[in-house]
C-alpha cells in the first residue's frame, strides 16, 4: 500500500516542482500497483493524461480485447523531457505487457513481449514479531515476498505451533528490473526455515514456458492423499474453520484454501472420482463437486467455465481437466476455492494434497531430473528422499484407475 502511494507523491511532487521559476522539463518514472477496484480510467486520471489522449487509447484498448487490467498489477510511467508519455502494465504470467504511449497528439497500445531483466537478492534474518512483518522488514512493504517464501512451507509447516521467536530463515529471491527501474520481486527461488532446531530447504525449480514448483530437501509431508488441483502453486487464503474470533465475535469461516492464479488457467482433478454435482450459483459462481473412493470428496469454485466434457455422473480420471480459473460469484480477484471433506467433514486440504499436481509430477519430471543435475550433489540425494513417497503414490494411482 506504502509503496504505490508513494508512487503516486512521487508524480505530484515533481508537478509542483516543474510549475515552479525554472522551466526546464524533467524526466519524470513512476512504479505504481493496480489497486481493488480500480479501472484504467481511473489511472490515467491519476496520473493527468489529457482527456483527448485518455479516451483515445481507451478506445483502442476496447478494441483489443487484450485481457484486462487487474489489481494488484505493476505498471510504469514514464514521461520523458520531450513530452513522450509511457504508461506499460506488466503481466509475468504471459510476459506480454501492455504499452500505452502518447507522443503529441498520437496516441499508441502496443504488446510489448519481453522478459525482465531479474538480479537475484539474499538475505536472512529471525522471526520477530509475526514472519510477515520479519520479511517486510527486509524487503518493503510488498507482501508478495512473505506470501511467496510462505507457499514454499505452507504443506508441512504449521505456522502457529512450528515457528518460534527467534526462528532463523533464509530466502533469495528475484528483483525484476525494466531499465533502470525496479518493477517487482519475482520468484523466492531458495528458502530455509528453523523449525525444531531443524533447518527445512526448498527450492523452486521454474519451467522453461513460466511457472515452477518448489521441491523440497526432505520429506515431511507424511501420507497425502491427493495431488494439487492447479500447476503452481499461490495460497492466497489459507483454511480457517473456527466459527468464532475471539476478539470480534462472529466471523465467518473459510473451509477451503483459496490458490490464486490468473484467469484460464486450467484446474485439474486430483484424483479419480465421479461428478456429483455443477452448476453455477451466487456464491460460488461456476462449480463442480467430485466424489473419491475412500469418503473423500473435493469441491471448486469460482471457475471460468466448467470443462464441456463433464456432467453429473461422468467418471473422471486422475488430472482430468476440470475447467479453467476465474472469478464468478462472490469474488475479488481470479482464485479457485478448493474444499476437501472426508466423511462428510471439511478438512484442510493442505493437510491431504502433495504440493504439487498429477500433471507437474508425470510430464515435468524429466525436466525437473535434468534441474536438479544442476543442483549440488547433497541436495539431489534429498531429493530422492523427497520423490520416493511420491513414486509409492503414484503407482498406487494408477493401479485404482487399472481397477476402475
Ligand atoms: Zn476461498
Amino acid at each position: 500500500m506504502i509503496r504505490q502511494f508513494a508512487g503516486f507523491f512521487f508524480v505530484h511532487f515533481l508537478f509542483l516542482i516543474s510549475g515552479h521559476g525554472a522551466q526546464i522539463p524533467k524526466e519524470i518514472r513512476a512504479v505504481s500497483t493496480v489497486r481493488h477496484g480500480e479501472r484504467l480510467r481511473d489511472i490515467f486520471d491519476h496520473l493527468k493524461i489529457n482527456p483527448v489522449s485518455a479516451s483515445q487509447l481507451l478506445e483502442l484498448y476496447r478494441r483489443s480485447k487484450e485481457v484486462g487490467i487487474f489489481p494488484g498489477q505493476k505498471y510504469r510511467y514514464v514521461k520523458s523531457k520531450t513530452g513522450y508519455q509511457e504508461i506499460k502494465f506488466y503481466n509475468f504470467s504471459s510476459q506480454r505487457h501492455l504499452q500505452f504511449a502518447i507522443r503529441g497528439s498520437k496516441v499508441d497500445l502496443d504488446i510489448k513481449q519481453q522478459v525482465l531483466r531479474s538480479e537475484l537478492v539474499r538475505r536472512s534474518g529471525n522471526v520477530h514479531g509475526s514472519l510477515m512483518k520479519s520479511i517486510q522488514a527486509l524487503f518493503g512493504e510488498d507482501p508478495w515476498v512473505a506470501y511467496r517464501f510462505m507457499d514454499a512451507f505452507a504443506f508441512d509447516v504449521k505456522w502457529k505451533q512450528d515457528l518460534k521467536r527467534g526462528s532463523k530463515y533464509f530466502l533469495s529471491i528475484e528483483k525484476r528490473f525494466d531499465g533502470p527501474d525496479f518493477i517487482a520481486f519475482g520468484e523466492v527461488i531458495e528458502a530455509s526455515l528453523e523449525v525444531h532446531d531443524e533447518l527445512i530447504s526448498r527450492k523452486f525449480l521454474s519451467y522453461p514456458d513460466g511457472g515452477g514448483v518448489f521441491v523440497g530437501s526432505e520429506n515431511r509431508y507424511g501420507p497425502r492423499e491427493l495431488f494439487a488441483p492447479v500447476h503452481y502453486i499461490h495460497i492466497s487464503s489459507t483454511f480457517q474453520p473456527r466459527r468464532l474470533h475471539p476478539i470480534r465475535g462472529r466471523r465467518r469461516p473459510h473451509l477451503g484454501v483459496d490458490f490464486e492464479l490468473p484467469t484460464g488457467e486450467p484446474v485439474v482433478a486430483p484424483l479419480q472420482g465421479v461428478v456429483t454435482k455443477m452448476g453455477r450459483n451466487r456464491s460460488s459462481g461456476n462449480f463442480v463437486v467430485i466424489d473419491h473412493q475412500g469418503g473423500l470428496s473435493t469441491s471448486y469454485a469460482h471457475l471460468s467455465f466448467i470443462d464441456p466434457n463433464l456432467h453429473v455422473g461422468r467418471r473422471i480420471s486422475i488430472g482430468t481437466n476440470l475447467g479453467k480459473i476465474g472469478c464468478t460469484g462472490y469474488c475479488t480477484n481470479p482464485h479457485l476455492h478448493f474444499t476437501v471433506k472426508k466423511g462428510g467433514g471439511h478438512v484442510d486440504p493442505l493437510r491431504v494434497l502433495f504440493p504439487f499436481s498429477y500433471q507437474v509430477a508425470q510430464w515435468r519430471r524429466q525436466e525437473m531430473q535434468s534441474s536438479l543435475q544442476k543442483v549440488d550433489v547433497g541436495f539431489q540425494n534429498n531429493i530422492a528422499k523427497f520423490f520416493g513417497p511420491l513414486l509409492g503414490s503414484l503407482t498406487e494411482a494408477r493401479e485404482t484407475q487399472k481397477r476402475e
